[in-house]
């Protein structure tokens, strides 16, 4: 698994869908979620000197993100792909089980840092059906492990549609937080859709 290829397919993907991440927080927060993300992302990119190990790619990655990203999402994701790399480790190669472990400590990463569980209409929603998909289907080997990933990040994140947010600035508004997808499980998606794309080309 290409985990540099993984990181600058987000930052592609979010650059072009930064928009509608935005329109997304505007609904219910500050729209600043796809401005957020774009900027964290590019300087994560930036960030990544070359020959790096696949574990060091994603603390690299991380680290951009905690201090450019901002917003709540910044620690989040940020804490999350540092937790990962770390449970990579120095390997130079990664497989689908090794990348399952990492994904698990990504989402157990965010659910310390923000104490949100499933259901409260954040990234917790996507990541957490995303991480359990994979983890199912890594014997299948890292594609199709991501594509079946991918496909419960996008179910988790459609089911925020309908919750009351309890975590996180959507929170705020209370009952007036129903009917509006969750931007962060939204980028979310996007981060699966990345994984599930650099594996596609392996
Ligand atoms: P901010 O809310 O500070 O403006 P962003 O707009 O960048 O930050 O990100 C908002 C997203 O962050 C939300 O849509 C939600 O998915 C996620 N989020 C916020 N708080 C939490 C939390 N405590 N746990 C998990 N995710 C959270
Ligand atoms: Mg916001």
């Amino acid at each position: 698994m290409d985990t540099r290829r993984w990181i600058e397919r987000f930052a592609e993907l979010v650059a072009a869908d930064a928009d509608r991440l935005t329109r997304l927080d505007a609904a219910i927060g500050d729209g600043d979620h796809g401005a957020n993300l774009n900027r964290g992302l590019k300087a994560a990119v930036e960030a990544l000197g070359p020959d790096l190990p696949p574990g060091k790619v994603l603390m690299t990655a991380g680290r951009a993100l905690v201090s450019k990203t901002g917003g709540a999402s910044g620690p989040l994701y940020g804490g999350a792909l540092r937790r990962a790399g770390k449970a990579l480790g120095d390997a130079a190669d990664v497989d689908a089980a090794a990348l399952a472990a990492a994904l698990r400590a990504a989402l157990d990463a965010v659910q310390e840092l923000g104490k949100a569980v499933e259901g409260d209409k954040t990234m917790v929603d996507a990541l957490l059906p995303a991480v359990a998909a994979y983890e199912t289907a890594a014997g299948d080997g890292p594609a199709t492990a991501a594509r079946a990933a991918l496909n419960a990040a996008e179910t988790g994140a459609e089911a925020t549609v309908p919750l009351q947010a309890r975590k996180g600035r959507a929170s705020y508004l209370g009952p007036r937080s129903v009917g509006h997808l969750d931007p962060g499980a939204a980028s979310t998606v996007l981060l699966f859709r990345a994984l599930a794309d650099a594996a596609a080309e392996e």
